[in-house]
């Protein structure tokens, strides 16, 4: 099966298990439409960081497979930010510090946090 048709069935797998919810931010993610969180066409641009992408714990390039154990749903602002930084944390050392800046309202933009996508 070509990979990247794994990717997107794990990527669903991993948004059913976690309820749809980042696994570093916990903001409610979606799959397939923007429209699943808000119709707002004001939102779109912002609504593409909350897409659902599939996350691998241990990176490809260091030998990281497509598989059910290394992969996760994040939502796209997480997955960008975790590795845009020149050494990527570990994935539990940045939920953490995610999960800091989430507390403050600090991590998404603040209509994220007024339209309550955060809350579990
Ligand atoms: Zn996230």
């Amino acid at each position: 099966m070509p990979s990247r048709n794994r990717i997107y069935i794990h990527r669903r797998r991993a948004f059913e298990q976690q309820g749809g919810r980042c696994y570093y931010c916990g903001v409610r993610m979606w799959l397939t439409t923007p429209d699943e969180i808000s119709s707002d066409p004001r939102r779109r641009p912002a609504l593409e960081k909350l897409r659902c992408t599939a996350e691998h714990l241990v990176a490809q390039c260091e030998g990281g497979g497509h598989t059910a154990q290394n992969i996760v749903a994040a939502c796209a602002h997480c997955n960008q930010t975790r590795h845009k930084l020149r050494r990527p944390p570990e994935p539990l050392a940045y939920r953490k510090h995610v999960g800091r800046r989430v507390a403050r309202h600090a991590w998404h933009q603040r209509w994220v946090y007024d339209l309550g996508l955060t809350a579990a």
